[in-house]
């Protein structure tokens, strides 16, 4: 059994085997989302490998925990500090259990999980590997057989040939070396890479609120206040400067330590700046971080906190200033919550235990923040955003080159395969992930295919003009003109006269589709579209996108199989949005995309600017271009193809795709439209061919069937 201890800067824990295992050579396959992934492992189990390969499907104890006593807390990241902490009772347990062979000892009572014995575990490592299973499949031989799956899974990486896991668990090299993932001279296959360079830099940031910053602060005083005669004079030291640190953190956003954040008042706007720039600001530049960092890993102080939080209730803001020996507030934290505990009635309490929305110490979040400052000097910047208290305020590292961490990956496995359906455009993935990484030209090959579809079955057409003859040209200064907009109403008007069941709609932004859908309510344009199709619109909130498109579906379905006036429905989204990554909108539910305008990235936001600033000091021009304006024009076209590429989901699918906006035609633009898109892609100056096409389109289609 694994035994456990902090990561560095990671948000997962880090276990080393005691036992080094030999690993054969493997595939490891990562991809986006659990369900692609069990996609694959079903693939795989069609497959002629299907009985004879040894997989193994990884993932979080969000997924794979049967403890009902932690999967009840929720979050994943509760539920990782609960576990760790029980993993750790079990090994202390262990040592004193073998001390009191030797000698009498005190009875250990600390909880430990009843499905983590390794005799069970081993047992299930060797039935993970003699049968392909999906994580539903994992989880149900665990609990038949009280075993942890977690775990087992883990144990059974060694001797899998394909290891099949979540992004996160290959990409973040802490949480690679937790789970005891060696890529050295392995193949690596990340799948649904679109995204690639986004995802390294996502995983790789982090936020910290000054709420967040405050409760860290509060906690560790109170630790130290508690624990100061146990200390030794380093460790008070490194504590000290921890806490000194989280003071000038939480001065660069207006605040003070001692005060309460929730009513401490900030000037609101937002200041990007360099590491070292901010280090000076926050007055903590004298501090060795690297060192700090050091003992973070070593002391495993935020893991100790959670242990203490929970122990003694210390999570609210107290007004410490310094951790000077005080015996009235070395019991602060437990009085409160005994306090609490006493102005509450009793479901109150149990409601507020469960849902805590807090992790049990922010110090992990801290410990993450420091990391990053220490691990990308040059790439890295943190954005200080100030709201109108300093509890709402926020620190953000942002990472500029996600280069940096791929570079481990790409240097240690004897291969890696980034495959997807909407890679391109591939230019500048190339530059600022492969050769930024030290990757020369000739190691790479490219590899691309047609889709499975025959060429007929796909209609995508690029109009530059609308019914009445106006120019189709998105920009900021011309899309809110009443004109634009009218136009717009009736050429989704006449699409919908003609296209069967499904018609989806994306409009550039939130705000765009609020404004033009005011506007065709007011001009009548949205009851003229009733009449043939009924109306939907992405949701607002996340848990309801599974019941508009339910709705939605149904609705095509019935008007399918009735007939009458409205032959389907059409669907009102955004791109980027709820509805354009991860939902396919095959067969009927999606006969036409239509793309409003090109969903260019705000250029004013100072995030974009300074990753834009970067690349133009680092990078060589792709295609005569700036490197930092090729970034936007290919962050625009990812969005598009992303948006597109929800439509035509199998061989026998056919849809139209119409992307209004005359730029669209623009040779650099076509370019970055998928291969099996672009063949096809025609530019219609007028209106009428480009209907006329959609027109014929479906009728040889209703012919055919
Ligand atoms: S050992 Fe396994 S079952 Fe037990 S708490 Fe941890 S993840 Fe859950």
């Amino acid at each position: 059994m694994p035994k456990s201890r902090l990561c560095g800067g990671g948000d997962d824990d880090e276990d080393d085997e005691d036992l080094e295992e030999e690993h054969v050579t493997k595939i490891y396959y990562c991809s986006r989302t659990h369900s692609q992934l069990a996609q694959f492992v079903h693939e795989v189990q069609k497959s002629p490998y299907g009985t004879s390969v040894q997989l193994v499907n990884l993932g979080s104890r969000q997924n794979l925990c049967i403890n009902p006593e932690v999967t009840r807390l929720g979050n994943v990241q509760m539920m990782n500090d609960r576990c760790l902490e029980m993993q750790k009772n079990k090994h202390e347990k262990r040592e004193k259990a073998l001390a009191s062979q030797t000698k009498r000892s005190r009875a250990v009572t600390t909880a430990t999980c009843p499905f983590s014995g390794f005799e069970n575990m081993a047992a299930m490592r060797d039935e993970v590997l003699v049968k392909v299973r999906d994580v539903e499949e994992l989880l149900v031989l665990g609990r038949e057989t009280n075993t942890c799956p977690y775990y087992s899974a883990r144990m059974a990486i060694p001797a899998a040939q394909v290891v099949v896991l979540p992004y996160q668990s290959l990409l973040h090299a802490s949480t690679r070396k937790a789970s005891g993932i060696k890529l050295k001279d392995q193949i690596v296959i990340i799948d649904e890479a679109h995204n690639l360079m986004d995802t390294i830099t996502n995983i790789h940031s982090t936020e910290i609120s000054g709420a967040q910053l405050c409760r860290a602060h509060s906690q560790l005083s109170q630790y130290c206040e508690r624990y100061r005669s146990r200390l030794k004079a380093k460790n008070l030291m490194y504590i000290k400067q921890i806490l000194f640190v989280l003071e000038g953190l939480v001065r660069t956003l207006g605040g003070k330590m001692g005060q309460n954040p929730n009513t401490q008042s900030s000037t609101a706007g937002s200041e990007l700046l360099t590491i070292n720039d901010f280090l000076f600001k926050a007055e903590v530049d004298n501090i060795n971080l690297f060192k700090v960092q050091k003992y973070f890993e070593k002391s495993m102080i935020s893991r100790k906190l959670c242990g203490f939080t929970e122990k003694y209730g210390g999570t609210g803001v107290t007004t410490h200033t310094n951790c000077k020996k005080q015996e009235n507030r070395r019991t602060e934290g437990l009085i409160r919550f005994l306090q609490t505990l006493q102005s509450k009635p009793q479901d109150e309490q149990e409601v507020a235990v469960e849902n805590r929305p807090v992790m049990a110490s922010p110090m992990m979040l801290v410990e993450s923040f420091l990391f990053a400052l220490t691990s990308a000097n040059q790439d890295g910047r943190v954005v200080i955003q100030k709201q109108e208290y300093v509890s709402q305020s926020s620190l953000k590292f942002l990472l500029l080159n996600a280069a940096v961490h791929f570079s481990q990956i790409l240097q240690e496995s004897r291969a890696v395969i980034i495959a997807g359906g909407t890679m391109q455009p591939v230019a500048d993935f190339k530059e600022q992930l492969l050769f930024s990484a030290g990757v020369n030209e000739e190691r790479i090959l490219e590899f691309s295919c047609g889709h499975v579809i025959p060429p007929e079955n796909i209609l995508p057409i690029i109009l530059c003009t609308g019914p009445s003859g106006q120019q189709l040209e998105f920009t900021f200064q011309r899309r809110d003109s009443p004109q634009m907009m009218e136009e717009t109403g009736r050429i989704i008007s006449n699409l919908c006269n003609i296209v069967p069941g499904g018609v989806v709609c994306f409009f550039p932004s939130y705000d765009y589709e609020k404004k033009i859908l005011g506007h065709w309510e007011s001009t009548g344009v949205l009851q003229r579209l009733q009449t043939k199709k009924r109306i939907f619109q992405e949701p607002k909130k996340a848990n309801q996108v599974e019941q508009v498109l339910s709705d939605y579906s149904k609705c095509i379905q019935h008007c399918c199989n009735t007939g009458g006036g409205q032959t389907g429905a059409l669907l009102f989204s955004v791109v980027g949005g709820k509805m354009s990554e991860g939902i396919n909108f095959s067969d009927d539910l999606g006969r036409c995309i239509v793309m409003v305008g090109m969903p260019y990235p705000n250029i004013k936001s100072p995030e974009l600017q300074e990753k834009m600033a970067y690349l133009d000091k680092h990078m060589t021009p792709v295609g005569g271009k700036s490197p930092g304006r090729a970034l936007v024009e290919s962050l625009c076209m990812k969005a598009v193809n992303q948006s597109i590429g929800r439509a035509i989901r199998h061989r026998g699918d056919y849809a139209s795709i119409v992307l209004c906006d005359h730029r669209y035609g623009r040779l650099g633009t076509l370019q970055k439209l998928p291969e099996w898109i672009r063949s096809s892609t025609r530019t219609h100056t007028t209106f009428g061919p480009a209907f006329a096409s959609v027109r014929r389109f479906f009728q040889e289609k209703r012919q055919r069937v």
